[in-house]
């Protein structure tokens, strides 16, 4: 099939971040063509715990309905050290919350309900299959990219390229850049098996189990009865030994047999893994941008790999909208870079950690590791200490987007940079998320605002309801969102006259405690040119 000659956004790569940035972008009204070199979605173990902050992602362009209906929620898990409970964590959530902590859903079915977000945009969001981007030509103002397609080779001229082709990018290859970081010398055999099972869904983790001495092997159940297994090959293995049906089979059975699934059985896919910690420094390079694991390789220990290309493509998707459409500075598309580096070197600790314990790289590390399981036999004090920490969203400490905090009495979990933490409200009698808001323009939340306040964010909405994505206001308070659910004033503290500005992507901008209405007008100028900053006048309370 032809390519266009011509398209504002061309997506190379159409795996699971690639896919959605295609969806979030035609949520904005941007049109894009992705090119993805394989004819379906991905086949093999691959990501399969999707975060709390991915599902909200998802909920921007409707996947998030499918993936919750199909997923299987999790709240929690267990450690194991021999045949002890060393462990049993649960991670925070209450039933008030929209989505549950993490769900365990195979990659091939996000990648699915993002491409059907796409198709409710046939206009705006193209596809098209066994395209793979062989070679590029950047120039100041777009990139022209060779693309190789049932044997015929085509050149798409695009605005903007953004790199969703995953960790042996090839376009990351073609413009000379390098990942860097390192790579652990440790090495799992990951599994998937299909078994029928009764046994909740939590996440399992064993140290030195009976089954499989000296290893460590975590078991994650996903739907229509498929278990994960992962578990560590000894250093002297050989890996091409180590994935024989003939080596896996046996040690798979023993873990079973151990923990007492008798069902029958069969493997579905075998492979092995080493865990990288690697990024390129920069995720701008002029009209190219990179996401998810063309930009980053993450230790899957934690999750953080798919979970965080996620969070690009929810950075990126209205910055590149906003800048598209005229409406904000290139320099938010710097501002994507500056933000999801800094996430992804957060995300890189934290992996490293979490490898590091599953499996030690070194005698020093496997002795540590040794003293904590063995001290959480008996200290529950110490369980803190191996408590695996999954992938939560980053904040961007730094941001040249932050704005200054003027508020009063304010909860910390929404300082400017923050994910803004979500609320649950009764608006009129039914409950309304504060979350259900982002994935389109700003928002002003505005905690009890007086009359004279609540005029200057009527004021300010109306000026940008010429805009491709107004500005919407939330107003809590007696006549307004309840907080019956005392969430509001635990997160964003209970200050009246307090308004606090969220980005698209439900990161807090900016917060103060009465507002000049200069003050709100200078914060939202760069993303909204029709609110020009009125000259500072004090607000008449
Ligand atoms: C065993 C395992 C378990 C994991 N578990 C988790 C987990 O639980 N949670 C989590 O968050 N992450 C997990 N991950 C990581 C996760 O799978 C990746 O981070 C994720 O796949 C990254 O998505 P992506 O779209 O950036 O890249 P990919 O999924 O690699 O997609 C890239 C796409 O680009 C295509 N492509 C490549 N080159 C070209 C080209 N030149 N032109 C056009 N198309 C091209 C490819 O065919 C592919 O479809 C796991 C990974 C593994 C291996």
């Amino acid at each position: 099939m032809p390519l266009p000659p011509h398209v504002p956004v061309l997506i190379a790569g159409g795996g699971p971040v690639g896919l959605t940035l295609a969806a979030l972008l035609a949520e904005y009204g941007i049109a894009s063509l992705t090119v993805e070199a394989d004819d379906g979605y991905c086949t093999g173990s691959r990501a399969i715990c999707m975060s709390r902050r991915s599902q909200e992602i998802l909920g921007w362009v409707g996947a998030d309905r499918p993936l919750m209906a199909t997923g299987l929620a999790w709240t929690g898990g267990r450690s194991y050290f021999r045949d002890h409970e060393v462990l049993h964590f649960e991670m925070p959530h209450d039933p008030s919350q929209r989505y549950a902590p993490m769900v365990n859903i195979q990659q091939y079915r996000v990648e699915e309900y993002a491409h059907q977000a796409m198709q409710r945009h046939p206009g705006l969001a193209a596809l098209q299959w066994t395209a793979r981007a062989v070679g590029l030509r950047t120039e100041p103002d777009g990139v022209s990219v060779e693309i190789e397609s049932e044997g015929k080779r085509q050149t798409v001229r695009a605005d903007w390229l953004i790199a969703c082709d995953g960790g042996r990018s090839s376009v990351r290859e073609a413009m000379g850049l390098k990942l860097e970081g390192m790579q652990y010398e440790g090495r799992y055999v990951i599994v998937d098996i299909e078994q029928e099972s009764q046994r909740p869904v939590e996440r399992l983790a064993w140290f030195d189990p009976p089954s499989n001495p000296g290893s460590t092997l975590l078991m994650h159940r996903q739907p229509g009865n498929v278990w994960r297994v992962d578990y560590q090959i000894r250093d002297d293995e050989d890996p091409d030994e180590a994935v024989k049906p003939e080596n896996v089979l046996p040690r798979v059975q023993s873990h079973l047999d151990m923990i007492g699934e008798t069902a029958p059985w069969k493997p579905l896919w075998i492979s092995i893994y080493n865990a990288k910690c690697l990024t390129l420094d920069r995720y701008r390079h002029g009209r190219v941008l990179f996401a998810g694991d063309a930009a980053h390789l993450v230790p899957i220990f934690g999750v953080r790999g798919l979970n965080s290309g996620l969070d690009d493509a929810g950075n990126l998707a209205w910055k590149l909208a906003w800048v598209l459409k005229g409406q904000g500075p290139d320099s938010l598309l710097d501002s994507y870079s500056v933000e999801r580096v800094h996430a992804t070197r957060q995300n890189l600790a934290y992996g490293a950690k979490s490898t590091e314990f599953m499996a030690p790289p070194d005698f020093g590390f496997r002795l540590m590791r040794e003293a904590a399981l063995r001290l959480a036999l008996v200290d529950s004090g110490v369980r803190p200490l191996i408590n695996p920490r999954q992938s939560a969203p980053i904040s961007y400490d730094g941001s040249p987007l932050n704005l200054g905090d003027g508020a009063q009495q304010s909860g910390d979990a929404a300082a400017p940079g923050q994910p803004a933490p979500d609320v649950l409200f009764l608006d009129g009698g039914a409950p309304r998320y504060l979350s259900a808001s982002f994935g389109a323009g700003f928002v002003a939340l505005a905690l009890s605002p007086g009359a004279a306040l609540s005029a200057e964010l009527d004021a300010l909405a109306a000026a940008t309801q010429s805009a491709p994505h107004p500005l919407r206001v939330l107003r809590a308070g007696a006549d307004g969102l309840q907080d019956t659910h005392g969430q509001l004033r635990l997160r964003y503290g209970s200050a009246a006259e307090t308004v606090y500005l969220l980005r698209p992507d439900g990161y807090v901008l900016g917060r103060w405690t009465a507002p000049a209405a200069a003050v709100l007008r200078a914060a939202l100028a760069p993303y909204y040119p029709c609110v020009s900053p009125a000259p500072t006048q004090k607000r008449q309370a």
